[in-house]
């Protein structure tokens, strides 16, 4: 089969490589659709650790089941399909909790690292265990279906956020899964919504997608707009979606007494946390991380027509020219949003 293989960092080649085995658990399935998340675009130069050479990426995937495996049931070729992008092993302590996605030794498609290696959906072909399968909603397109993980995402956040009917939210960034958060604050009847980033373009697609107020970061005192909008209170809600010092900050600044705000941004390691205002103020912070049972409810958004997605796809591209949307990411190119890359 066709594959994009990362080579080298920072090096793609588009080879012919052996159709992956499948284990008796598994099903293999014809890609149709597998988006480039920015965690490929950031990893693949090495900086990471996590896109061990030679790789194939993508974890952000949909296709048809072509084949399965002997063990399985409930699944037949032809199905129409998205997978969880970790693979997770039923039998672990926080499984069998109802947490898997904080159980150990997860496995992410497309990775490699110094744990494990797992190629993933840049190819004709790719082999996913079926307790990861999701069927698609007749009405999902392959190219939304491969956008259902960072909606996902930013569902698990939500899940796991004390909301109210009418309340005020803060958006700490307005990339790809900030803007998700957004819509799904608006279906969850906040009020006001409001967000800031550095990048304008990102602002105007954010006010599109249900952001009420957006505010460009570093011209304006975005706490004290907040307090404006809030009776000088703060907002109920605040979610920091990027990962560093300056958001974090202006978020738990933004937030009334007793809000809890929901971090699900880490670009950043470690960050200075204002502890003295998390203490006065009793805010609950709350870690948000990766994907725990919101794949169906978030395909069931998708396919009400109930987030908007057209708008964050920049590209559908035939994977013979993901290399050169790779380096175009990651020269960070203005107003480039998603690559959806069809083998
Ligand atoms: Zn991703």
């Amino acid at each position: 089969m066709k594959a994009l293989v990362l080579t080298k960092y920072n090096q793609f080649e588009l080879l012919d490589v052996p159709l992956p085995d499948i284990q008796p658990d598994e099903v293999l399935v014809r890609v149709k659709a597998a988006g480039i998340c920015g965690s490929d675009v950031h990893g693949m130069d090495g900086s990471t650790g996590r896109r061990i050479p030679p790789l194939i990426m993508g974890h952000e995937a949909s296709g048809v089941i072509e084949e399965i495996g002997q063990g399985v049931s409930g699944w037949v070729p032809g199905d129409r399909v998205t997978f969880d992008s970790t693979i997770y092993r039923l039998d672990d302590w926080y499984s069998r909790k109802g947490k898997y996605n904080l159980s150990d030794n997860r496995m992410v498609m497309g990775v490699s690292c110094a744990e494990f290696k797992r190629d993933g959906a840049f190819a004709e072909f790719v082999a996913i265990p079926q307790h990861i399968l999701y069927k698609l909603p007749e009405r999902v397109s392959f190219e939304h279906a491969a956008m259902v993980e960072p909606v996902a995402v930013a569902l698990h956040a939500l899940s796991l956020t004390r909301i109210d009917l009418n309340d005020t939210a803060v958006v700490g960034g307005s990339g790809m899964i900030a803007l998700f958060v957004i819509q799904l604050l608006k279906l969850a009847g906040c009020s006001r919504i409001i967000t800031f980033d550095l990048d304008q373009d990102r602002l105007d697609l954010a006010l599109k997608m249900g952001a009420t107020h957006a505010f460009l970061a570093e011209s304006v005192d975005i706490a004290q707009e907040v307090r404006k909008l809030t009776q000088g209170r703060g907002a109920d809600i605040g979610f920091e979606v990027v990962g560093n010092t300056p958001v974090l900050k202006t978020v738990i600044a933004s937030v009334r007494k007793g809000a809890q705000v929901t971090l699900v941004g880490n670009v950043s390691a470690e960050v200075a946390l204002p502890l003295q205002q998390v203490v006065t103020r009793q805010l609950t912070l709350q870690g948000s991380c990766a994907i725990c049972g919101e794949y169906e409810p978030a395909l069931s958004l998708i396919s009400r027509g109930l987030i908007v997605m057209d708008p964050l796809i920049s590209a559908v591209a035939p994977l013979e020219e993901g290399a050169g949307w790779f380096h175009r990411l990651r020269q960070r190119e203005k107003g480039l949003m998603k690559v959806i890359l069809k083998p």
